[in-house]
């Protein structure tokens, strides 16, 4: 018996009421998005508060469902069997040879639950539920009726056709992309930032990024991994706007000027400001790490508020309270962490101190960026002129 069609579950939470189609609508946008990815024609229809989607013709079952578990905003994927109506005996035939596909071990209880959208049906829903548990009971020996909690949930929806399904295939949860704005991540070759970019896509937001390159101290593998990992997020998160910066200059000026201890701070803090920049120009409402504190020493509390200080942009850290193993458990899930520990340089790494200060000073850091005041606007400026933009998607 073949799938035709998937019946979308989407949580309720928050789509109450007016928003409740726009929800619904950059749904459906990302899932054809998505569905365009694989073989097949698909037509996606929103009846009566469900979404469905027909496959016409020929499709690949396993690449539908690969695609769509990658929607946010999708609770639940239930594979659907459409069937005319061609009588109560006939559905009681398809019904069975649908149980005896689906599940071969049949040691199993169910219940069938009917529903009527189309009223002029001869039968009722509570009839149809005993009449086609009684086939099935007869049908399979093996199997019990539960009402309460039953192993198999039998659906069948009278409509113009019959539809019947009874599994559900999780899918990412979440909020449709698109339904929240849009941020800027701060996206480095390591293994938290694209599972951050990855948490706020999550939640509806939209996802551009900035990469710092610095050559040649960060080779062109180092950049490509870093587009390889904003091609994973795209695949959940959807095209993605990734702007490569040239930091070189200004690495080696904070370098030449700065106390070594305070290198990495200065350095994000004008990571920060430039991200910023670019952020506001592109109509971003916030900027994300992959941040989580004491993972590093510029990660403390007080390092935090030393680079927190420069935004003006709220700076979202959704792994800030993560240990490492559990962001390595979300990488691992969304098909990042092999890319992620692949052993190309990121530009922090080149210029870390021996001892990095750990609670840097507030006053001592503005103090010593002042030393960069003669250069550093315009290596900012010309940095800002570097950017290449490459726009990352999973096709
Ligand atoms: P990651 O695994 O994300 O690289 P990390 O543990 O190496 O994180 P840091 O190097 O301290 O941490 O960087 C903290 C955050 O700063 C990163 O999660 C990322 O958001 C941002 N960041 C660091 N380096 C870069 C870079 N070269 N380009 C863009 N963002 C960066
Ligand atoms: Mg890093």
């Amino acid at each position: 018996m073949k799938f035709t069609a998937f019946l979308i579950k989407y949580a309720e939470i928050g789509i109450k009421g007016r928003n409740r189609h726009l929800f619904e609508d950059a749904l459906i946008h990302q899932m054809k998005y998505a569905l365009k990815k694989c073989e097949g024609k698909f037509l996606i229809h929103k009846t009566q508060g469900r979404i469905y989607v027909d496959a016409e013709g020929d499709f690949d079952y396993d690449e539908a469902v690969e695609q769509l578990r990658h929607v946010f905003g999708i609770s639940g994927i239930c594979p659907v069997v459409y069937v005319e109506d061609e009588g109560f005996e006939k559905l009681c035939d398809t019904v069975v040879s649908y149980v005896a596909d689906v599940y071969p071990d049949r040691h199993k209880t169910f219940k069938v639950h009917a529903r009527r959208a189309r009223k002029n049906y001869p039968k009722e829903s509570m009839e149809i539920n005993m009449d086609l548990g009684e086939t099935l009971l007869n049908a399979y020996p093996e199997m019990r009726v539960d009402v309460h909690d039953p192993d198999i949930l039998l659906n069948i929806e009278i409509r113009e056709k019959i539809y019947i399904y009874s599994k559900t295939i999780p899918g990412p949860g979440g909020m449709p992309v698109g339904t929240g704005g849009k941020a800027m991540l701060l996206l480095s070759g390591g293994i938290d930032s694209p599972v951050a970019g990855y948490m706020i896509a999550k939640r509806g937001v939209k996802i551009d990024a900035v990469y710092f390159h610095a050559p040649p101290y960060t080779s062109e593998r180092a950049k490509q991994k870093v587009v390889d990992l904003a091609r994973i997020v795209s695949r959940y998160a959807g095209p993605i706007y990734l702007h490569v910066i040239n930091f070189t200059d200004i690495q080696l000026y904070i370098y030449e000027k700065c106390p070594h201890e305070e290198l990495t701070i200065i350095m994000r803090r004008y990571m920060m400001r430039i991200a910023e920049h670019i952020a506001k120009e592109t109509e971003c409402l916030g900027l994300i790490t992959g941040e989580s504190i004491g993972q590093v020493a510029s990660q403390t509390m007080n390092s935090l508020m030393a680079t927190n200080e420069v935004c003006e942009l709220p700076v979202y850290r959704p792994l800030i309270g993560f240990d490492k193993q559990e962001i390595v458990e979300v990488s691992e899930k969304i098909g990042a962490f092999e890319t992620s520990i692949q052993p190309f340089e990121d530009c922090c790494t080149i210029f870390v101190a021996k001892h990095p200060v750990t609670k840097p000073n507030l006053n001592v850091i503005r103090r010593h960026e002042r030393n960069l005041d003669e250069k550093i606007e315009e290596l900012v400026k010309t940095a800002l002129e570097t950017d290449e933009l490459i726009v990352v998607s999973d096709f």
